[in-house]
Protein backbone atom coordinates (compact mmCIF):
# COMPACT_ATOMS: atom_id res chain seq x y z
CA UNK A 1 0.00 0.00 0.00
CA UNK A 2 0.73 3.92 -0.82
CA UNK A 3 1.63 5.22 2.95
CA UNK A 4 2.50 9.23 3.18
CA UNK A 5 5.08 8.70 0.07
CA UNK A 6 6.22 5.18 0.37
CA UNK A 7 5.14 1.81 -0.73
CA UNK A 8 4.69 -0.43 2.54
CA UNK A 9 3.03 -3.96 2.89
CA UNK A 10 0.04 -3.73 3.58
CA UNK A 11 0.15 -5.55 7.32
CA UNK A 12 2.33 -3.36 8.19
CA UNK A 13 0.83 -0.72 10.74
CA UNK A 14 0.78 3.01 9.64
CA UNK A 15 -1.68 4.73 11.17
CA UNK A 16 -1.94 6.09 14.69
CA UNK A 17 -4.85 5.80 17.38
CA UNK A 18 -4.64 9.92 17.35
CA UNK A 19 -5.29 10.14 13.95
CA UNK A 20 -8.51 12.28 12.98
CA UNK A 21 -10.08 10.02 10.16
CA UNK A 22 -9.52 7.42 12.74
CA UNK A 23 -11.02 9.04 15.73
CA UNK A 24 -13.93 11.75 13.60
CA UNK A 25 -14.20 10.29 10.21
CA UNK A 26 -12.42 13.55 9.38
CA UNK A 27 -11.12 13.06 6.24
CA UNK A 28 -12.29 11.86 2.45
CA UNK A 29 -12.04 8.95 0.01
CA UNK A 30 -12.95 7.34 -3.13
CA UNK A 31 -13.35 4.29 -5.02
CA UNK A 32 -11.94 3.73 -8.28
CA UNK A 33 -12.00 0.37 -10.17
CA UNK A 34 -9.22 -0.80 -12.27
CA UNK A 35 -10.51 -3.23 -15.34
CA UNK A 36 -7.61 -5.16 -17.63
CA UNK A 37 -4.82 -2.66 -16.12
CA UNK A 38 -6.42 0.22 -16.70
CA UNK A 39 -8.03 2.80 -14.26
CA UNK A 40 -11.73 3.84 -15.14
CA UNK A 41 -12.24 7.41 -15.26
CA UNK A 42 -9.03 8.18 -13.15
CA UNK A 43 -9.46 12.14 -13.19
CA UNK A 44 -13.13 12.32 -11.99
CA UNK A 45 -11.76 10.17 -8.94
CA UNK A 46 -9.27 12.69 -8.36
CA UNK A 47 -11.15 15.64 -8.96
CA UNK A 48 -13.76 14.66 -6.93
CA UNK A 49 -11.35 13.66 -3.95
CA UNK A 50 -10.18 17.07 -4.32
CA UNK A 51 -13.25 18.61 -4.49
CA UNK A 52 -14.52 16.46 -1.32
CA UNK A 53 -11.18 17.64 0.44
CA UNK A 54 -11.62 20.99 -0.40
CA UNK A 55 -15.53 21.21 0.87
CA UNK A 56 -14.04 20.02 4.61
CA UNK A 57 -11.00 22.51 3.93
CA UNK A 58 -8.64 19.88 4.19
CA UNK A 59 -5.56 20.17 2.59
CA UNK A 60 -4.34 16.73 0.83
CA UNK A 61 -0.20 18.00 0.62
CA UNK A 62 0.16 16.59 -2.85
CA UNK A 63 -1.01 17.45 -6.35
CA UNK A 64 -3.72 15.72 -8.69
CA UNK A 65 -0.72 14.55 -10.88
CA UNK A 66 1.28 12.78 -7.67
CA UNK A 67 -1.98 11.41 -7.30
CA UNK A 68 -2.71 10.09 -10.37
CA UNK A 69 0.52 9.09 -10.40
CA UNK A 70 0.49 7.21 -6.74
CA UNK A 71 -2.63 5.54 -7.86
CA UNK A 72 -1.54 3.65 -10.86
CA UNK A 73 1.42 2.83 -8.87
CA UNK A 74 -0.17 1.51 -6.43
CA UNK A 75 -1.59 -0.68 -8.96
CA UNK A 76 1.42 -1.71 -10.62
CA UNK A 77 3.20 -2.58 -6.97
CA UNK A 78 0.46 -5.00 -6.49
CA UNK A 79 0.70 -6.47 -9.90
CA UNK A 80 -3.31 -6.18 -10.34
CA UNK A 81 -5.10 -5.74 -13.48
CA UNK A 82 -8.60 -5.80 -12.16
CA UNK A 83 -9.07 -4.43 -9.10
CA UNK A 84 -10.68 -2.04 -6.61
CA UNK A 85 -8.57 0.91 -5.33
CA UNK A 86 -8.75 3.32 -2.26
CA UNK A 87 -7.19 6.43 -2.01
CA UNK A 88 -8.17 7.93 1.63
CA UNK A 89 -6.85 11.11 3.16
CA UNK A 90 -7.00 11.79 6.73
CA UNK A 91 -7.21 15.50 8.25
CA UNK A 92 -3.53 13.60 10.11
CA UNK A 93 -2.62 13.21 13.37
CA UNK A 94 -4.16 15.42 16.27
CA UNK A 95 -4.74 15.33 19.78
CA UNK A 96 -8.50 14.26 21.07
CA UNK A 97 -10.07 17.17 20.65
CA UNK A 98 -11.71 17.67 17.37
CA UNK A 99 -9.83 20.55 16.21
CA UNK A 100 -8.23 20.72 12.72
CA UNK A 101 -5.67 23.39 13.54
CA UNK A 102 -4.14 20.63 16.45
CA UNK A 103 -3.76 18.25 13.53
CA UNK A 104 -0.25 18.36 11.50
CA UNK A 105 -0.14 16.97 7.92
CA UNK A 106 -2.64 15.17 6.30
CA UNK A 107 -2.11 11.49 6.03
CA UNK A 108 -2.41 9.68 2.54
CA UNK A 109 -3.05 6.16 1.94
CA UNK A 110 -3.83 3.93 -1.08
CA UNK A 111 -4.93 0.06 -0.91
CA UNK A 112 -5.59 -2.00 -4.19
CA UNK A 113 -7.24 -5.28 -4.12
CA UNK A 114 -8.79 -7.79 -6.70
CA UNK A 115 -12.15 -6.75 -7.22
CA UNK A 116 -14.73 -9.03 -6.32
CA UNK A 117 -18.84 -8.06 -7.20
CA UNK A 118 -20.13 -6.60 -4.01
CA UNK A 119 -23.39 -8.45 -4.33
CA UNK A 120 -24.31 -12.03 -4.14
CA UNK A 121 -26.76 -11.39 -6.55
CA UNK A 122 -27.51 -8.58 -9.63
CA UNK A 123 -31.19 -8.39 -9.09
CA UNK A 124 -31.49 -6.78 -5.81
CA UNK A 125 -34.18 -6.54 -3.51
CA UNK A 126 -34.20 -3.04 -2.01
CA UNK A 127 -35.31 -1.35 1.19
CA UNK A 128 -36.62 2.42 1.30
CA UNK A 129 -35.04 3.40 4.84
CA UNK A 130 -36.24 5.83 7.57
CA UNK A 131 -32.62 7.75 7.74
CA UNK A 132 -32.27 10.42 5.61
CA UNK A 133 -29.29 10.79 2.95
CA UNK A 134 -29.47 14.46 3.93
CA UNK A 135 -31.08 17.75 5.86
CA UNK A 136 -30.50 21.42 4.46
CA UNK A 137 -28.26 21.77 7.45
CA UNK A 138 -26.39 18.50 7.52
CA UNK A 139 -23.19 17.62 5.56
CA UNK A 140 -23.84 17.78 1.90
CA UNK A 141 -23.51 14.52 0.21
CA UNK A 142 -21.95 15.40 -2.53
CA UNK A 143 -19.03 14.82 0.33
CA UNK A 144 -17.25 11.76 0.09
CA UNK A 145 -16.20 11.46 3.44
CA UNK A 146 -14.65 9.19 5.91
CA UNK A 147 -17.81 9.50 7.65
CA UNK A 148 -20.63 6.66 5.93
CA UNK A 149 -21.97 5.76 9.38
CA UNK A 150 -25.33 7.09 7.59
CA UNK A 151 -25.06 4.86 4.79
CA UNK A 152 -23.96 1.60 7.38
CA UNK A 153 -27.13 2.83 9.24
CA UNK A 154 -29.31 2.52 6.04
CA UNK A 155 -27.65 -1.25 5.36
CA UNK A 156 -28.24 -2.65 8.59
CA UNK A 157 -32.31 -1.72 8.38
CA UNK A 158 -31.80 -3.08 4.51
CA UNK A 159 -30.25 -5.84 6.18
CA UNK A 160 -32.62 -6.32 8.67
CA UNK A 161 -35.87 -6.03 6.41
CA UNK A 162 -34.84 -8.36 4.04
CA UNK A 163 -33.06 -6.03 1.10
CA UNK A 164 -29.66 -6.05 -0.10
CA UNK A 165 -29.49 -2.72 -0.79
CA UNK A 166 -30.92 0.46 0.89
CA UNK A 167 -32.41 3.13 -0.91
CA UNK A 168 -32.31 6.73 0.62
CA UNK A 169 -34.82 9.38 0.82
CA UNK A 170 -34.20 13.47 1.41
CA UNK A 171 -35.54 15.16 3.96
CA UNK A 172 -38.37 16.28 1.61
CA UNK A 173 -39.30 12.47 1.38
CA UNK A 174 -37.59 12.42 -2.28
CA UNK A 175 -35.39 9.70 -3.49
CA UNK A 176 -31.80 10.19 -3.23
CA UNK A 177 -30.17 7.05 -4.02
CA UNK A 178 -28.28 3.91 -2.72
CA UNK A 179 -25.97 3.06 0.51
CA UNK A 180 -23.48 3.61 -2.13
CA UNK A 181 -24.69 3.92 -5.73
CA UNK A 182 -26.99 6.20 -7.11
CA UNK A 183 -30.48 5.16 -8.39
CA UNK A 184 -32.13 5.31 -11.93
CA UNK A 185 -35.59 4.48 -12.84
CA UNK A 186 -37.16 3.92 -15.97
CA UNK A 187 -41.10 4.49 -16.95
CA UNK A 188 -42.23 3.95 -20.49
CA UNK A 189 -39.03 4.33 -22.26
CA UNK A 190 -37.84 7.20 -20.48
CA UNK A 191 -35.53 6.96 -17.39
CA UNK A 192 -35.00 9.47 -14.54
CA UNK A 193 -32.57 10.05 -12.34
CA UNK A 194 -32.64 12.49 -9.10
CA UNK A 195 -30.50 16.07 -9.46
CA UNK A 196 -27.21 15.74 -6.97
CA UNK A 197 -28.47 18.13 -4.78
CA UNK A 198 -29.49 15.10 -2.09
CA UNK A 199 -26.97 12.49 -3.55
CA UNK A 200 -23.17 11.88 -4.42
CA UNK A 201 -22.27 12.88 -7.86
CA UNK A 202 -21.57 9.27 -9.23
CA UNK A 203 -18.99 9.40 -11.86
CA UNK A 204 -21.27 6.18 -12.69
CA UNK A 205 -24.06 7.69 -13.24
CA UNK A 206 -22.50 10.56 -15.48
CA UNK A 207 -21.12 7.89 -17.46
CA UNK A 208 -24.82 6.10 -17.82
CA UNK A 209 -26.48 9.20 -18.55
CA UNK A 210 -23.53 9.67 -21.21
CA UNK A 211 -24.46 6.09 -22.64
CA UNK A 212 -27.87 6.21 -22.46
CA UNK A 213 -27.93 9.86 -24.22
CA UNK A 214 -25.67 7.69 -26.49
CA UNK A 215 -28.10 4.53 -26.78
CA UNK A 216 -31.13 7.51 -27.73
CA UNK A 217 -32.74 6.75 -24.69
CA UNK A 218 -34.32 9.69 -23.26
CA UNK A 219 -32.88 10.77 -19.68
CA UNK A 220 -34.50 13.33 -17.50
CA UNK A 221 -33.20 14.46 -14.32
CA UNK A 222 -35.70 15.50 -11.97
CA UNK A 223 -37.57 14.93 -8.54
CA UNK A 224 -38.60 11.31 -8.05
CA UNK A 225 -41.15 10.09 -5.42
CA UNK A 226 -41.89 6.79 -3.78
CA UNK A 227 -44.88 6.16 -6.40
CA UNK A 228 -42.43 6.77 -9.25
CA UNK A 229 -40.36 4.07 -7.79
CA UNK A 230 -43.07 1.35 -6.79
CA UNK A 231 -44.47 1.51 -10.48
CA UNK A 232 -41.49 1.55 -12.16
CA UNK A 233 -41.35 -0.51 -15.45
CA UNK A 234 -37.06 -1.12 -14.74
CA UNK A 235 -35.04 0.20 -11.81
CA UNK A 236 -31.29 -0.07 -11.89
CA UNK A 237 -28.61 1.50 -9.63
CA UNK A 238 -25.22 2.76 -10.50
CA UNK A 239 -21.63 2.85 -9.02
CA UNK A 240 -18.12 1.81 -8.96
CA UNK A 241 -18.56 -0.84 -6.89
CA UNK A 242 -21.87 -1.97 -8.51
CA UNK A 243 -21.23 -1.03 -11.73
CA UNK A 244 -25.18 -1.17 -13.00
CA UNK A 245 -27.51 -3.54 -10.82
CA UNK A 246 -31.06 -4.19 -11.77
CA UNK A 247 -33.34 -3.32 -9.09
CA UNK A 248 -36.32 -5.92 -8.84
CA UNK A 249 -37.89 -5.53 -5.68
CA UNK A 250 -38.50 -2.42 -3.39
CA UNK A 251 -40.37 -2.36 -0.12
CA UNK A 252 -42.30 -5.65 -1.12
CA UNK A 253 -43.44 -4.78 -4.76
CA UNK A 254 -42.05 -6.75 -7.59
CA UNK A 255 -41.08 -3.79 -10.08
CA UNK A 256 -41.69 -4.77 -13.81
CA UNK A 257 -41.45 -8.07 -14.50
CA UNK A 258 -39.25 -8.40 -11.41
CA UNK A 259 -36.24 -9.17 -13.95
CA UNK A 260 -33.33 -7.37 -15.35
CA UNK A 261 -34.79 -5.10 -17.69
CA UNK A 262 -34.15 -4.23 -21.47
CA UNK A 263 -32.79 -1.23 -20.57
CA UNK A 264 -30.23 -1.96 -17.53
CA UNK A 265 -29.25 -5.12 -19.76
CA UNK A 266 -28.38 -2.75 -22.30
CA UNK A 267 -26.52 -0.55 -19.90
CA UNK A 268 -24.48 -3.61 -18.15
CA UNK A 269 -23.20 -4.23 -22.14
CA UNK A 270 -22.37 -0.65 -22.50
CA UNK A 271 -20.44 -0.81 -19.25
CA UNK A 272 -18.25 -3.82 -19.67
CA UNK A 273 -17.78 -2.35 -23.13
CA UNK A 274 -16.56 1.00 -21.97
CA UNK A 275 -14.58 -0.05 -19.25
CA UNK A 276 -12.65 -2.51 -20.73
CA UNK A 277 -11.50 -0.31 -23.17
CA UNK A 278 -11.31 3.11 -21.71
CA UNK A 279 -9.15 4.18 -18.72
CA UNK A 280 -5.59 5.09 -18.02
CA UNK A 281 -2.27 2.75 -17.72
N1 LIG B 1 -23.52 7.20 -3.73
C1 LIG B 1 -22.73 6.87 -2.70
C2 LIG B 1 -23.20 7.20 -1.32
C3 LIG B 1 -21.51 6.24 -2.91
O1 LIG B 1 -20.71 5.92 -1.87
C4 LIG B 1 -21.12 5.92 -4.23
C5 LIG B 1 -19.83 5.26 -4.48
O2 LIG B 1 -18.84 5.90 -4.58
C6 LIG B 1 -21.97 6.28 -5.28
C7 LIG B 1 -23.16 6.91 -5.00
C8 LIG B 1 -21.61 5.99 -6.70
O3 LIG B 1 -20.59 6.87 -7.12
P1 LIG B 1 -19.54 6.41 -8.22
O4 LIG B 1 -20.33 6.02 -9.42
O5 LIG B 1 -18.74 7.63 -8.47
O6 LIG B 1 -18.79 5.30 -7.65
Amino acid sequence: MYANGKFVPENQPVISVFDHGFLYGDGVFEGIRAYKGRVFKLREHVDRLFDSAKAIDLDIGMSKEDMEEAILETLRQNNLKDAYIRPIVSRGNGDLGLDPLKCGKSNVFIVAKTMDSLYDVMELKAITVGIRRNAPDMLSPNIKSLNYLNNIMAKIEANAKGGQEAIFLDSNGYVAEGSGDNIFIIKNGIVYTPPTINNLKGITRATAIELLEKNKIPVRVENIGLFDVYTADEIFVTGTAAEAAAVVWVDGRTIGTGKTGPVTALMLKEFERITTTTGTE
